[in-house]
């Protein structure tokens, strides 16, 4: 096909350019008629014609030979148009191979599902399904109910609820329960969760009234009973996810704070952020706080994310207290807050693995990724640096090193996880001009730049071949 940038160009652009009649009549321009209309098309072969116009003119200003040899024929305009199509019409989004380092990248769509729960998602989507509709009694269904069960086996909870997301859940909470009276929030737990959700404001959005306790680095048990009073709604404890308070420090045991709510007849709320449902200890992680160990210690309502640890599709969790969970339900908000079928099928799929897979790891990917063993990710490197080493052009340098990865989404911030990386660099190219290369690949290639080198973190990464850039454009 003939470079639809002309080298030289004439004062007449019309007369070198094909017409949009020949264009579309043009057999590449039958060929894309087949599977898109021809008003969309017509709009993308203007759309080309007219860049063309343009250059044509830039370039040819003050110049008047002919260039007819080197001017697009018909057939390299209805394919110049077809590409434009197929990037505005892409039916889904951009698949991406996380190599950044980061598991659960909220940039990156967070948890990949495990097979079960694309399956679900994918039957729930082809057909009708029951999703608020009790087979047995013909009567209207509650939606939450395909998952409250297995939420409730799996926290020790007595009834549970799901909304969009936690940052959802928790205005729903606040919304229901504090509206118009106090809230008491630790100095040290009012936080950003970040995409400007800042809990006082969300406070200030449900109509709440925030009470701060204590101090940013010590709060005691007594600083909440000091800070009741009779406009009091709940006391709200959130988990330090994304940032961690070191060194003179205090916060009170849940019980305690469970006992003070209690006696002041008023409901203790934790939002754990992450939620893992599982003893990450077991998969060589440092333990988090799980829904059952905070409702066991006196949680009234627990509030956690579906895509974190969990390793599920994004939604907001609440568990606990079956009378505050129906005044949860019973909330106008709820209705705008609601999940659809989509995402109960695959929540459910992965709450089905928890409750009864003999390996989790396998059925949920999120934590596989978190597990790997520095063995394994070795053997991955040393086959991925093969591939790329088939594919590249010598002037790029490879090498295997060490590097450090994160969980993500604010989960354990702190936590260095063992990773190898694929170091690409080029002598003469800046370090993003390489990253680009990698992102125009398609799937993308995400990397992350450390110290002017591209790294290509492997521990997101699912197989060696996943690395290779197909079909990269020039970075
Ligand atoms: C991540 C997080 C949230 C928000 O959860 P989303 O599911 O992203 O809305 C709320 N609270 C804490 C402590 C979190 O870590």
């Amino acid at each position: 096909m003939a470079r639809l940038t002309p080298q030289s160009s004439t004062v007449r652009a019309r007369s070198v350019l094909p017409s949009v009649d020949a264009v579309l009549s043009s057999a590449t321009a039958a060929g894309l008629l087949e599977l898109r209309s021809r008003s969309v098309l017509l709009d993308e072969v203007r759309a080309v014609l007219d860049d063309l116009r343009a250059e044509v003119f830039a370039r040819g200003a003050g110049r008047a030979e002919s260039s007819a040899a080197s001017s697009p024929s018909a057939d390299d305009v209805a394919a110049a148009a077809g590409h434009r199509l197929e990037r505005k019409l892409a039916h889904s989004l951009p698949t991406v191979v996380n190599a950044t380092g980061v598991i659960l990248h909220t940039n990156l769509g967070r948890a990949p599902l495990g097979e079960a729960a694309v399956a679900a998602l994918e039957q729930a989507a082809r057909a009708p399904v029951a999703v608020e509709l009790d087979l047995e009694s013909g009567e209207r269904g509650q939606r939450d109910a395909h998952v409250a069960d297995l939420l409730c086996e799996l926290t020790g909870a007595e009834a549970a609820l799901v909304v969009n997301n936690n940052a959802a859940a928790l205005l729903l909470v606040i919304d229901t329960l504090a509206a118009r009276r106090e809230v008491l929030i630790s100095r040290g737990e009012l936080i950003e969760i970040g995409g400007s959700f800042r809990l006082p404001e969300v406070l200030a959005r449900a109509g709440a009234i925030l009470r701060e306790v204590g101090t940013t680095n010590r709060t005691r048990v007594e600083d909440y009973g000091a800070a009741l009073s009779r406009r009091a709604a709940l006391v709200l404890r959130t988990h330090p996810s994304n940032y961690r308070i070191e060194g003179f420090t205090e916060r009170p045991e849940r019980s305690a704070l469970a006992a003070v709510a209690r006696a002041h007849g008023i409901a203790f709320v934790e939002d754990l952020g992450s939620g893992a449902l599982v003893d990450l200890a077991s998969y060589g992680l440092p333990h988090e706080p799980t829904p059952r160990e905070a409702l066991a210690a006196g949680a009234d309502l627990v509030t956690f994310s579906g895509d974190k640890l969990l390793g599920g599709p994004q939604a907001g969790l609440v568990v606990g207290r079956a009378d505050l969970i129906a005044r949860l339900q019973k909330n106008p908000l709820k209705r705008a807050l609601r999940v659809d079928k989509l995402i109960l099928a695959a929540l459910r799929a992965t709450l089905v693995s928890y409750r009864s897979s003999p390996d989790l790891a396998r059925d949920v990917p999120a934590l596989a990724l978190l597990a790997r063993s520095e063995a394994d990710l070795e053997g991955l490197g040393q086959n991925a640096l093969e591939e790329l080493r088939r594919v590249l052009p010598a002037e790029f340098e490879l090498r295997i090193v060490r590097s450090e990865a994160q969980v993500g989404s604010g989960a354990q911030p702190t936590l260095s996880l063992p990773s190898r990386a694929i170091e690409v660099h080029r002598a003469d190219w800046e370090a993003e001009r390489t990253a680009r290369l990698f992102r125009s690949a398609s799937p993308a290639i995400v990397g992350r730049i450390q110290q002017g080198r591209l790294l290509l973190d492997l521990r997101g990464v699912a197989a060696a071949a996943d690395l290779v850039p197909r079909d990269p454009r020039d970075g």
